[in-house]
């Protein structure tokens, strides 16, 4: 097949819309509608100043992207990462708002995020930056505006420090941000979320592809932070057999499959996968090439590519971070006949959950984490019910079948409210 060069150098925002154009040709959408679509309603650039423990000041760049608000208040997390430009915020945005619509709940799609390196901050200064960061972006975000939540290298205390500084501005307003602590208004299995979801739609691609039993079912893992730990450790406890995690420093591999509970344990003891006893030490980009039924690449874009998708073994991938696979290596997948299960499909389960804790925080009322476990389970097989159904009907591959409901939805609402 010969390389168009363009599809590879695409920036994270014209990958996410070379799929989104695509949407709009399958619906038939106007021109002018899709301007209106592909582009964030706003974008917030903030100064953030950072009191050093040293007593110095650093300057950091910060964004807060509003994609679209459609069907709802804009919702997105906030990751603290080098690499969170503009561009990268803006694709991450517009993912969001095709994955809120796709799972169907009543948001919108936003993202935010610190240009920084989280490792190179202490606790407390990780607090100064994230409470200078929300003051930063207090204006536009709100429990009926814009509800961040976590994202990479930031959690549950990140959105407590949020909440604290935004609550001080503005009187307590729990709903203003998901992912908080359970004792600040957090929803239980919110943690477990994205992960989860992860498996109930690893099972649902298992059971279409005819691998009914997960024993037999090999998985690579990708990143064995929040999504990756959590898909790792519940696709375990279902049976599937995880044969390798991997990180930026080292793929583990065993060919019976890890012990992922003491993986755990050994990463939160040592705040990293290295030095794990009772696995091969392989190279970090390992994990995505090994002889296996299924990859999860769970950790940052980009890293399925045209360099090394030739080399990719798995049957199946499931795309628990967000855009880890450029345009050409998934034309590449597809023509090779291997399911992937798009981003705004197989990680959406944080923003299903966090939609529960929404809801609790504005009813005041606290769910049980059974009842949240179900109602995940639910959301995510009708999604992926309808995405495949979808694709059986158009003869299209998952991504282009998710895109296509995702965008139809956001272009009626748009239309129903009157914006064209
Ligand atoms: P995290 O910060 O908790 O974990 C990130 C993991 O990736 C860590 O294990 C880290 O060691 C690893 N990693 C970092 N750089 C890497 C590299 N260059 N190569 C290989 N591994 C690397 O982040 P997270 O919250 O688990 O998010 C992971 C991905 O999932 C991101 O793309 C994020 O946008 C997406 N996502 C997260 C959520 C959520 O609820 N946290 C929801 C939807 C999507």
């Amino acid at each position: 097949m010969e390389r168009p060069e363009p599809l590879e150098q695409m920036s994270p925002f014209d990958a996410v819309n070379c799929y989104f154009e695509r949407a709009v040709e399958l619906n038939g959408i106007s021109s002018s509608m899709r301007d209106m679509l592909r582009m964030p309603a706003s974008e917030l650039r903030v100064e953030v100043p950072l009191r050093r423990d040293d007593g110095s000041v650093g300057l950091f760049v910060g964004y807060r992207v509003q994609h679209n608000s459609a069907r709802g208040p804009f919702k997105g997390g906030i990751r603290y990462h080098p690499d969170a430009e503009l561009d990268e915020v803006r694709a991450l945005a517009s993912l969001m708002t095709w994955k809120t619509a796709l799972v169907d709940v009543p948001f919108g799609g936003a993202k935010g995020g610190i240009q920084v390196d989280p490792a190179a901050l202490s606790a407390t200064e990780k607090e100064r930056l994230t409470r200078a960061y929300t003051r930063g972006i207090c204006a536009v975000i709100g429990d009926h505006h814009d509800i961040p939540a976590p994202d990479m290298n930031t959690d549950a205390q990140t959105m407590a420090w949020l909440l604290d500084e935004y609550s001080q501005l503005n009187g307590w307003t729990p709903g203003v941000v998901t992912g908080k602590p359970v004792p600040l208004g957090g929803s239980e299995g919110r943690e477990a979320a994205t992960g989860r979801g992860c498996v109930v739609v690893l099972d649902e691609a298992a059971r279409r592809l005819g691998w009914d039993e997960p024993g037999s079912v090999t998985v690579a893992v990708q990143g064995f932070g929040n999504v990756g730990s959590w898909c790792a450790r519940i696709a375990r406890e279902r049976g599937y057999r995880i044969v390798a995690v991997g990180d930026e420093r080292v793929t583990l591999h065993h060919d019976d499959g890890l012990d992922v509970d003491a993986l755990a344990r050994h990463h939160a003891r040592e705040g990293t996968i290295q030095g794990f006893a009772g696995a091969e030490q392989l190279e970090p980009d390992r994990v995505l090439t090994l002889p296996v039924d299924v990859v999860v690449p769970a950790a940052v874009g980009e890293v399925i590519h045209i360099d090394n998708v030739d080399d990719v073994e798995a049957r199946l991938v499931v795309e628990g971070a967000n855009h880890p696979v450029t345009p050409w290596a998934d034309r590449c997948l597809e023509e090779r006949g291997v399911t992937v299960v798009p981003d705004i499909l197989a990680n959406a389960g944080g923003v299903v959950v966090s939609y529960f804790e929404w809801v609790q925080n504005l009813q005041q009322f606290r769910w049980e984490g059974a009842r949240v476990e179900r109602e995940l389970r639910k959301r995510m097989t009708d999604a992926y019910t309808t995405v495949s159904t979808a694709a059986e009907e158009n003869g299209n591959g998952l991504r282009d079948a998710a895109y296509g409901l995702a965008v139809a939805k956001v272009a009626e609402a748009a239309r129903l409210r009157g914006a064209l």
